[in-house]
């Protein structure tokens, strides 16, 4: 429960319309898109400005209030959830590309904006933002930030750190701060450090970003495969040849599956076991010999089917196919809980074998849709959240593909960030030391422990749901 001057003092520095505190206002910041951890917020507010988010940090501050900042909320580990109340800091009407730098390739906007809207309103000068999360349509620029979203493209391109070149940064204490900037290269790196703090070390309202020249040509191919095995050994022969794709990504039966029967007939065959989607861009020189390496690594690996889209429209559809699965699995159940970890590529084959047989041992469902050239896997298990007792078992299985991530040299996020979900696996990956040089790390930049509390590391009161849940007995059995 808020003291009320504090919410007077938060109408009184932003605009009443822009502070909300009634309990349906407020429920529909109770989560991200890991539904697994909610907790509803005291109140939301809708800043315009960054004088507004600081005005509204400073009054968190001095009233001892946690906040956090959120942009679309479709974050998949928790992160924009507030873990212990207080305020959420909703950045979604900052939505503006402030100024255009055509010569540098550069183009200032405010966090809130649409990732797609950057590459949108830049197309008419051949120009486009690079990292591509499949939620694009609907996440921000300050969520890709806070997490240092990767995407398919980011294969060939890199995760949004390798994008950003300066930020306008509300402190946790209020303070507004510049970091980086165009000619900036002296010193400590304070945006590549900002990126990827998942929004504990303050909220940034601005940033400077890289444009890309839209390449001369670009080619989609899919290859369609008997075995998930011969598929993956696929990606490491295609990697091998020297060739960097813009993309390569995998999807198996079962999501090719609910693919081609919801949202969008991508033109996926239904009686592949994976297929895999590819992309090329570059030069019109080449092209055509790197479509045939590829064709032939591919076929070398037994490919039944391979797939040149022939114009603009059909490269969309075999993307929206990609883009769109997770939003396809909603037809399977009513929550949807993605994993997210990394394996050398070279063991992806046993690596997916052995979820699938973590998923028949706790009787649940997974479809594998990922970033195949980078290792970064995605199990996703529909399950009903509903159910106390499948809800704990989902979680639980999710807990053993992270460590048999991390028993095979990989690691626990490949890019939706730790949050609340992973909290309690980081020591997989650390040392209680290692941990603790973060936490003072964290502790510079976020002194009071205000900004998004109770995120990131191990606590001792908010050990991670899933620690806490009790042992489920894997049972064997088919999937569901
Ligand atoms: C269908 C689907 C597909 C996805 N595909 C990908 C993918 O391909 N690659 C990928 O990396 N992720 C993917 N994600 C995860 C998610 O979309 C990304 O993490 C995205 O960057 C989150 O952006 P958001 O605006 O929704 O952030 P939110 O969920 O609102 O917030 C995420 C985190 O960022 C912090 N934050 C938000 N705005 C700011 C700010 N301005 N300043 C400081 N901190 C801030 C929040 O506090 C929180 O910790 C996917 C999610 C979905 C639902």
């Amino acid at each position: 429960m808020l003291d009320p001057t504090f919410v007077d003092k938060l109408v009184e520095r932003l605009r009443p319309e822009a502070v909300l505190v009634s309990p349906h206002h407020v429920l529909v910041y109770e989560c991200d898109g890991s539904t697994a951890f909610r907790q509803t917020p005291d109140a939301a507010v809708l800043p315009a400005t960054t004088e507004d988010v600081a005005a509204a940090i400073r009054t968190c501050v001095e009233h001892d209030v946690p906040f956090v900042g959120r942009g679309a909320g479709t974050g998949l580990s928790g992160g924009a959830t507030p873990a212990e109340g207080g305020v959420v800091i909703s950045l979604a009407g900052m939505n503006q590309l402030l100024e255009l730098d055509l010569d540098n390739r550069l183009a200032r906007c405010q966090t809130g904006i649409v990732n797609l809207q950057i590459s949108k309103k830049v197309a008419e000068h051949g120009l486009y933002f690079a990292p591509d999360p499949s939620s694009q349509s609907a996440c921000t620029l300050g969520g890709n930030i806070a997490e240092n979203s990767g995407g398919p493209h980011c294969f060939k391109y890199g995760a949004t750190t390798a994008h950003v070149v300066g930020l306008t940064v509300v402190l946790p204490t209020g303070e507004v701060v510049e970091l980086g900037g165009p000619q900036d290269g002296v010193g400590y790196d304070l945006v590549g450090l900002f990126v990827g703090s998942e929004g504990t070390f303050g909220i940034a309202t601005e940033a400077l970003v890289r444009l890309m020249p839209k390449p001369e040509s670009v080619k989609t191919l899919l290859a369609a495969f008997r075995s998930m095995v011969a598929a993956c050994e696929a990606v490491s022969d295609i990697v091998a040849t020297g060739i960097v794709p813009a993309a390569l990504e995998m999807l198996d039966r079962p999501t090719i599956e609910v693919v081609e029967a919801g949202v969008v007939a991508a033109g996926y065959p239904t009686d592949a076991e994976a297929v895999l989607l590819i992309e090329l861009d570059g030069a019109h020189h080449g092209m055509e010999r790197m479509e045939r390496e590829i064709r032939n690594a591919c076929e070398a690996r037994g490919a039944v089917s391979f797939t040149v889209a022939r114009n603009e429209e059909e490269q969309a559809r075999l993307w929206l196919g990609r883009k769109a699965a997770f939003g396809a699995m909603g037809r399977l159940s009513t929550d949807l809980y993605v994993q997210d970890g990394v394996v050398p590529r070279s063991r992806l084959p046993e690596v997916l074998e052995k979820v699938g047989e973590i998923a028949a041992r706790y009787r649940i469902k997974v479809a594998n849709v990922f970033h195949a050239g980078d290792g970064n896997l995605h199990p996703c298990i529909p399950y009903d959240g509903r159910d106390e007792e499948e809800r704990h078992r989902v979680l639980e299985a999710g807990r053993e593909i992270l460590e048999l991530c991390v028993a095979v040299g990989g690691s626990i996020s490949g890019e939706h960030g730790i949050g609340r979900e992973k909290s309690s696996y980081m020591d997989l990956l650390f040392s209680e030391h290692d941990l603790n040089l973060m936490r003072a790390l964290r502790e510079v930049w976020n002194p009071a422990g205000l900004c998004n509390p109770n995120k990131i590391f191990p606590t001792s009161h908010g050990c991670g749901e899933a620690m806490s849940l009790p042992s489920v007995a894997a049972v064997p059995g088919a999937w569901i």
